[in-house]
């Protein structure tokens, strides 16, 4: 079969295209034909080495991905071979407390399909069958390999950490960004209020069309807060999606309501921040991390995406043997939507 893998780290050359054995399923797996996978931003950082994560080499990448069922190792499975499937991103140990308590986002023991388990940027790829999920008819194999990260993401940050509901106000920082304009359309869901913040006019335009109700360009604009407390009459909103990190992080806080909450999910732009305490205290603000989401959250927002409540938004696909040119593209951050491969 043909892989995508790399023998090192470095740049996007790494990736080189190859044959190789396919995988067989043991007693209790499956093997995937893949058809879509969806490039993430930390596939980029666990090639280039910057994750700091110890790889096996040759690694392959590929977090999110959708197929149909190859092979089924032993007798007990749901689905049979030839059946169109997803799979969950991450295998959790079913044991520790927080698997066991349904939080199986912050296991730490499981492990990441293209982390620590061969990822999708192949034809095939050996899965466990717990992991299988079914995808139905008028899903396509794309849409399936650009939706459970962004939208798990998003559904986790939104209403399990910020509890968001209808009737809420929201701020969604950098809408132009794929976790930013998947929130949108969570927010949209959940009845929600919106106000988005991007650099330019023409993402502000793409953050409408899915659901935005008031945008602010952060480029123009000179303090985003400002405009979120003329346009709230003062009193802010009720949840904040953070991403960015840094003097947003900060002044955020400005524009959050009275007993309103923050939900921190990223911090490219400054990890360590200034904050003033006695306002936190005294207007009782929250503030919430985030990590991924649940397995139950993942197959809540498929199930959202089969139903056309939420629809990914796909830049464009490349064949397998041009993955090293489908990471230059992701990383000049000149996409809006996501970058696939097609195996
Ligand atoms: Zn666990």
């Amino acid at each position: 079969m043909k892989v995508s893998w790399f023998h090192r780290f470095g740049g996007p050359e790494v990736l080189v295209c190859e044959e190789t054995r396919k995988p067989t399923p043991a007693a209790g797996e499956a093997v995937m034909r893949v058809r879509a996978v969806g490039i993430n931003h930390v596939d980029l950082d666990v090639r280039a080495g910057t994750s700091r994560i110890p790889l096996t080499f040759p690694h392959v990448l590929g977090r999110e991905f959708a197929g149909e069922v190859a092979a089924i190792g032993g007798e007990a499975s749901p689905l049979k071979e030839g059946d169109r499937a997803w799979v969950s991103c991450r295998v959790p140990c079913a044991t520790c407390e927080f698997c066991l308590s349904g939080r199986d986002n912050l296991c730490e023991r499981g492990g990441y399909f293209g982390m620590d388990l061969p990822g999708g940027y192949a034809e095939f790829v050996k899965v466990p069958i717990s992991s299988l999920q079914p995808l139905p008819p008028q899903v396509s194999f794309q849409d399936a390999a650009a939706s459970q990260i962004a939208f798990g993401t998003a559904w986790h940050v939104l209403i399990n950490r910020g509890g968001l509901r209808a009737g809420n106000t929201v701020l969604i920082q950098a809408a132009g960004s794929g976790i930013g304009s998947a929130a949108i359309q969570v927010a949209r869901l959940a009845g929600a209020t919106i106000f988005a913040t991007a650099s330019n006019e023409q993402k502000l335009q793409r953050a409408k069309a899915l659901g935005a109700h008031h945008l602010i360009n952060y480029s123009t604009e000179e303090n985003f807060a400002q405009r979120v407390l003329e346009l709230t009459s003062g009193k802010g909103v009720d949840v904040i999606m953070e991403h960015i990190g840094g003097n947003v992080f900060t002044r955020s806080l400005e524009c959050l309501k009275t007993d309103g909450v923050i939900v921190t999910v990223g911090a490219h732009a400054g990890e360590v921040v200034p904050l003033d305490i006695i306002p936190f205290f005294r207007r009782q603000l929250r503030l919430v991390g985030s990590k991924n989401a649940t397995v139950t959250e993942l197959r809540t927002v498929m199930g959202f995406v089969a139903e056309g409540k939420l629809k990914p938004v796909i830049d464009r696909a490349f064949a397998l043997a041009d993955a090293a040119e489908a990471h230059r593209v992701v990383d000049s951050r000149e996409i809006f939507g996501k970058i696939l491969l097609l195996p």
